[in-house]
């Protein structure tokens, strides 16, 4: 029995709460998010955003990747953001693993050989944050003028701290 039965349920009472809002689609803080796909990160609630405020993109350890830098630039040049904000975390399941050891898992959970494959792992989360605002003020496809900061949440207190 999977959860999509009970999620279904849970919606149901959603909807309820939700009511009908036509917000516009384009975000209210022309701010996107980047940050990690963690299950004790609630982004919304930890930055005090609410439906309609912000673009929140995740991924694993919410790092700045190709595709990362797809949805950003659809998130700017068609939803007109103009600030982002790279957001880690403390514990991260990126911090779990190295290349190379994952390499050698996938070979033989999976049966892949997938050594070319860089699963962007990190030992330390705020010199994570560095290099991905590096990343994107590097990018070609971030225009200069894009207000890029950076912040390590704490998913013990859920209390954050810049990164400069
Ligand atoms: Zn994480």
């Amino acid at each position: 029995m999977s959860y999509f039965e009970q999620f279904m349920k849970a919606n149901q009472a959603y909807v309820a709460l939700h009511g009908e809002l036509n917000l516009p689609l384009k975000p209210k803080t022309r701010v996107a998010i980047v940050t990690c796909m963690d299950s004790r990160l609630h982004v919304a609630q930890a930055l005090g955003l609410a439906l309609g405020d912000a673009h929140i993109l995740r991924n694993a350890g919410g790092r700045v990747t190709e595709d990362m830098i797809r949805s950003l630039v659809i998130s700017q040049q068609q939803m007109g953001t103009r600030e982002i904000v790279v957001l880690h975390h403390t514990d991260c399941g990126a911090q779990t693993f190295q290349n190379e050891s994952f390499h050698e898992h996938l070979k033989n959970e999976l049966g892949v050989d997938v050594s070319d494959q860089d699963f962007l792992p990190f030992q330390d989360v705020e010199e994570s944050v560095r290099e991905d605002m590096q990343l994107l003020r590097e990018s070609p496809m971030i225009p200069d003028d894009v207000v890029i900061s950076g912040a390590v949440y704490d998913v013990d207190t859920g209390s954050m701290r810049e990164v400069y």
